[in-house]
């Protein structure tokens, strides 16, 4: 075989044993348990309690920048590539909580699947919903995960109606739980019919000790329980409500898992359900709407930024997900965007708080450049015929600030750094001729972006900024036709937005909102999905 056949087929080979996926949850939900459980499961990890980092736990995955643990929260996302029966899971971090912005969403771009993980008292939860919008948009398949089902909760079909009727996603589920939520007593396979009985170690977070049994033994053991899920289980089955892999990979339907993180019950379940029906990565399409071959020479989308705060080491990492070829440390790649070469040298893997530089990599995992001044988020870096993937969408923000410089005679600094910024993806720059050029509004999901801002107009273009807050929470597409109107409006402010020239409708809040609907039903207020 020629170089270049066996080259392909090792990165046809390479990526077919990738799965990239994202956790989709709601803070508290237990995401961070539930990548600790994963892990431990895998055995990535040695013992339970090393991945987050909370407490006096070795953090692993996340707050690995000096900065962030300065301020003990994560502005990063990091990738936690765990290995698994031959297979490569690359688990990408979304950023929650104080630190939920942008990148939590532009995680999405980079991932096959979605985990939507669920608190089983809960159900669907804001977060949840936000996030979710954005994988329905790219008709990401989408595995659920009910957690906490060791604890009080919903009824089980309850929560697959909730999900069905509020998002549209048809669940069907992989497994069935016997015992109610607070009373976990195992999982019933429905694809075997298979019983698995779990329980709880001494300790909490180590392997749950799993028994099968027969369902003769079952019925004996678990008595009215049993008879209830056997019921549940039939019922589903009258329903129809199977796996179907068509509608689970077009983001149709999706499989659902009961279990429980914190006593790691369930959670092999779901990493054979990953591994087992997540895709593998495929060809992604390009600008001009071509697919681009896993085995086609490199390239790769970077979807997160990373500046690093500490004025002396001044660098910027850009994080990429490989689409296609194979990645050599040291390759000298091209930057779609100007053409100009880039070399990778210092390209990092990321795994948790270990940067460890990497030597080869394949399509669906991520790499970390450094020193990557030049590079944006959205941007392509190939090698080879010229490849250039589409831009990552804009999401619709839900914060605002009014930016001015500190010094006015630093304005031609702050112009250069406001359009930097705005170009790297960091906020939207909005203006209006109301406000003028030397007041922008900046726009973002989330409003630690504002603390970036500040921190790099001040250290890197020397041109502090005042950035004082401004009362709306809601952003609606509009057009010149309802601009006017609006702007005799209460409530609402309407501006340009600089990037893709877009008129974007600020109001107070979704209540005002819902008033304006409701009494101008002629105005255009498109909501600004967070897909596009
Ligand atoms: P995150 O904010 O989504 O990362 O949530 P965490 O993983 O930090 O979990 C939030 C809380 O829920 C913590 O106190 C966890 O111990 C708890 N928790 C997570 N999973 C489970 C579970 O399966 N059962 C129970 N009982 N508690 C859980």
């Amino acid at each position: 075989m020629a170089t270049a056949d066996k080259v392909m087929a090792e990165v046809a080979e390479e990526a077919g044993r990738r799965r990239t996926f994202a956790v989709i949850s709601h803070p508290d939900a237990g995401k961070s348990t539930l990548t600790e459980a994963l892990a431990l499961h895998s055995s990535a990890i040695s013992s339970a309690g090393a991945v987050h980092g909370k407490g006096d736990r070795r953090g692993v995955t996340s707050d690995w920048m000096e900065m962030e643990q300065d301020r003990g929260i994560s502005i990063t996302s990091a990738a936690l590539r765990i290995d698994y029966e031959g297979r490569v899971l690359n688990l990408l971090d979304t950023p929650g909580h104080a630190d939920f912005s942008e990148d939590t969403y532009r995680v999405l771009s980079a991932v096959d699947c979605a985990i939507m993980l669920l608190d089983s008292a809960k159900g669907l939860e804001p977060q949840t919903l936000k996030l979710f919008d954005v994988c329905r948009a790219r008709r990401m398949p989408v595995i659920t995960f009910v957690n906490k089902w060791d604890r009080p909760g919903r009824e089980p079909l309850e929560l697959l109606d909730e999900i069905e009727q509020r998002i549209g996603l048809r669940p069907t589920p992989l497994n069935w739980p016997v015992g109610i939520a607070g009373d976990f007593r195992g999982l019933i396979d429905r694809a075997t019919g298979r019983y698995t009985k779990m329980t709880r170690m001494p300790g909490g977070a180590t392997k749950a000790l799993e028994e099968v049994l027969a369902p003769e033994e079952a019925a004996r053991v678990e008595g009215t329980e049993w008879e209830r899920a056997r019921e549940e289980v039939e019922l589903l089955e009258a329903l129809g409500a199977d796996f179907d892999a068509e509608s689970f990979l077009a983001g149709e339907s999706s499989p659902v898992l009961f279990g429980a993180a914190l006593p790691n019950f369930g959670v092999g379940q779901l990493l054979r359900a990953i591994v087992g029906l997540a895709p593998a990565p495929t060809a992604k399409t390009d600008a001009k709407g071509e697919p681009r071959p896993v085995a086609a020479p490199f390239s790769g989308q970077v979807f997160k930024m990373q500046a690093n705060m500490d004025p002396s080491h001044r660098d910027r990492m850009a994080f990429l997900r490989i689409s296609s070829g194979r990645f050599d440390r040291g390759m000298v790649l091209t930057h779609a965007r100007t053409g100009r070469p880039f070399t990778t040298k210092y390209t990092q893997a990321v795994f948790g708080s270990e940067r460890s530089t990497i030597e080869t990599a394949f399509p669906g995992d991520v790499i970390a450049l450094v020193n990557a001044q030049s590079i944006a988020v959205g941007d392509t870096l190939y090698d080879g015929p010229k490849v250039e993937f589409p831009a990552i969408p804009s999401f619709a923000p839900e914060h605002f600030v009014v930016a001015r410089a500190k010094d006015a005679g630093k304005y031609k600094q702050f112009q250069k750094g406001i359009a930097q910024l705005d170009a790297e993806g960091v906020v939207q720059v909005l203006t209006s001729d109301v406000r003028g050029e030397q007041a922008p509004v900046l726009a973002a999901v989330g409003p630690l972006q504002f603390d970036v801002v500040e921190h790099r107009m001040e250290h890197e273009f020397r041109a502090p900024i005042e950035a004082s807050p401004l009362d709306y929470s809601v952003a609606r597409r509009t057009d010149a036709g309802s601009a006017d109107a609006l702007h005799a409006l209460s409530g609402v402010e309407v501006l340009k937005r600089r990037n893709d020239g877009e008129l974007l409708a600020l109001v107070h809040n979704k209540w005002r909102l819902r008033v304006i609907e409701r009494d101008h039903p002629g105005l255009l207020l498109e909501p600004l999905l967070a897909g596009g």
